[in-house]
Protein backbone atom coordinates (compact mmCIF):
# COMPACT_ATOMS: atom_id res chain seq x y z
CA UNK A 1 0.00 0.00 0.00
CA UNK A 2 1.51 3.39 -1.49
CA UNK A 3 0.66 6.57 0.76
CA UNK A 4 0.18 9.65 -0.96
CA UNK A 5 2.78 12.07 0.03
CA UNK A 6 1.37 15.37 1.01
CA UNK A 7 3.40 18.77 -0.72
CA UNK A 8 2.83 22.11 0.03
CA UNK A 9 0.38 24.17 -1.61
CA UNK A 10 -1.78 20.89 -1.90
CA UNK A 11 -4.27 21.57 0.84
CA UNK A 12 -4.74 25.12 -0.57
CA UNK A 13 -6.29 24.29 -3.57
CA UNK A 14 -9.64 23.63 -1.83
CA UNK A 15 -9.88 27.06 -0.10
CA UNK A 16 -9.38 29.38 -3.81
CA UNK A 17 -13.12 30.02 -3.74
CA UNK A 18 -13.09 31.67 -0.56
CA UNK A 19 -10.69 33.78 -1.25
CA UNK A 20 -11.66 35.66 -4.14
CA UNK A 21 -15.21 37.08 -3.91
CA UNK A 22 -16.68 37.24 -7.50
CA UNK A 23 -17.77 40.59 -9.16
CA UNK A 24 -21.59 39.97 -8.36
CA UNK A 25 -20.70 40.02 -4.72
CA UNK A 26 -18.36 42.67 -4.84
CA UNK A 27 -21.03 44.63 -6.41
CA UNK A 28 -23.05 43.63 -3.48
CA UNK A 29 -21.11 44.55 -0.82
CA UNK A 30 -19.91 48.16 -2.45
CA UNK A 31 -23.82 48.76 -2.39
CA UNK A 32 -23.81 47.60 1.20
CA UNK A 33 -20.63 49.35 1.95
CA UNK A 34 -20.94 52.75 -0.16
CA UNK A 35 -24.89 54.30 0.74
CA UNK A 36 -26.20 56.22 -2.82
CA UNK A 37 -26.46 59.38 0.11
CA UNK A 38 -23.07 59.61 1.33
CA UNK A 39 -21.66 58.87 -2.72
CA UNK A 40 -23.54 61.40 -4.13
CA UNK A 41 -22.66 64.15 -1.38
CA UNK A 42 -19.21 63.57 -2.50
CA UNK A 43 -19.90 63.82 -6.28
CA UNK A 44 -22.75 66.23 -7.32
CA UNK A 45 -22.49 69.78 -6.60
CA UNK A 46 -24.52 71.48 -4.66
CA UNK A 47 -26.55 68.20 -3.32
CA UNK A 48 -28.93 68.83 -0.20
CA UNK A 49 -30.58 65.46 0.42
CA UNK A 50 -33.94 66.19 1.63
CA UNK A 51 -35.37 63.22 2.45
CA UNK A 52 -33.56 59.92 3.03
CA UNK A 53 -35.45 57.59 1.30
CA UNK A 54 -37.07 58.17 -2.66
CA UNK A 55 -36.35 60.00 -5.58
CA UNK A 56 -34.96 63.29 -5.15
CA UNK A 57 -33.94 66.36 -7.41
CA UNK A 58 -30.84 67.65 -5.59
CA UNK A 59 -28.32 69.53 -6.84
CA UNK A 60 -26.04 70.19 -10.28
CA UNK A 61 -26.46 67.68 -13.25
CA UNK A 62 -22.17 67.06 -14.00
CA UNK A 63 -23.25 65.93 -17.09
CA UNK A 64 -24.07 68.59 -18.76
CA UNK A 65 -23.24 72.39 -17.62
CA UNK A 66 -26.26 72.70 -15.22
CA UNK A 67 -26.80 76.28 -13.30
CA UNK A 68 -29.81 75.35 -11.58
CA UNK A 69 -31.15 72.80 -9.21
CA UNK A 70 -33.85 70.69 -10.21
CA UNK A 71 -33.47 68.53 -12.90
CA UNK A 72 -31.39 66.41 -11.97
CA UNK A 73 -32.89 63.52 -9.65
CA UNK A 74 -31.24 60.46 -7.82
CA UNK A 75 -33.11 57.84 -5.47
CA UNK A 76 -31.46 56.97 -2.58
CA UNK A 77 -32.63 54.36 -2.24
CA UNK A 78 -31.08 52.39 -5.50
CA UNK A 79 -28.55 54.78 -6.34
CA UNK A 80 -30.09 55.59 -9.95
CA UNK A 81 -29.85 58.28 -11.32
CA UNK A 82 -31.76 60.80 -14.16
CA UNK A 83 -31.38 64.35 -15.58
CA UNK A 84 -34.35 65.91 -17.10
CA UNK A 85 -32.54 68.40 -19.01
CA UNK A 86 -29.75 66.34 -20.93
CA UNK A 87 -31.39 62.84 -20.62
CA UNK A 88 -28.15 60.79 -19.08
CA UNK A 89 -29.76 57.87 -16.45
CA UNK A 90 -28.32 54.78 -15.00
CA UNK A 91 -29.24 52.08 -12.50
CA UNK A 92 -26.66 52.51 -9.78
CA UNK A 93 -23.39 54.40 -8.63
CA UNK A 94 -21.31 52.26 -10.30
CA UNK A 95 -22.79 53.42 -13.81
CA UNK A 96 -22.53 56.98 -12.58
CA UNK A 97 -19.13 56.86 -11.92
CA UNK A 98 -18.28 55.21 -14.95
CA UNK A 99 -19.93 58.32 -16.91
CA UNK A 100 -18.41 60.81 -14.65
CA UNK A 101 -14.78 59.77 -15.29
CA UNK A 102 -15.19 58.14 -18.36
CA UNK A 103 -14.17 54.45 -16.90
CA UNK A 104 -14.55 50.60 -17.85
CA UNK A 105 -16.60 48.45 -15.60
CA UNK A 106 -13.59 47.09 -13.18
CA UNK A 107 -11.84 50.43 -12.81
CA UNK A 108 -14.67 52.42 -11.67
CA UNK A 109 -15.58 49.08 -9.16
CA UNK A 110 -12.16 49.52 -7.90
CA UNK A 111 -11.95 52.95 -7.51
CA UNK A 112 -15.30 52.70 -5.29
CA UNK A 113 -14.01 49.80 -3.32
CA UNK A 114 -11.31 52.13 -2.11
CA UNK A 115 -13.72 54.75 -1.72
CA UNK A 116 -15.69 52.35 0.79
CA UNK A 117 -12.49 50.97 2.40
CA UNK A 118 -12.99 47.61 0.98
CA UNK A 119 -9.49 45.97 -0.90
CA UNK A 120 -8.80 43.15 -2.60
CA UNK A 121 -6.40 40.94 -2.55
ZN1 LIG B 1 -27.90 66.83 -17.27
Amino acid sequence: MTQKKWRPGQGRRNHKHFTRPTIPQRLINLKATLSPIQFFLEEVERFEPRREHGWINSGLCPFHTDTRTGSFSVSLDSGAFHCFSCGTAGGDIISFYRLKYCLGFMDALRDLEGRAGIWQR
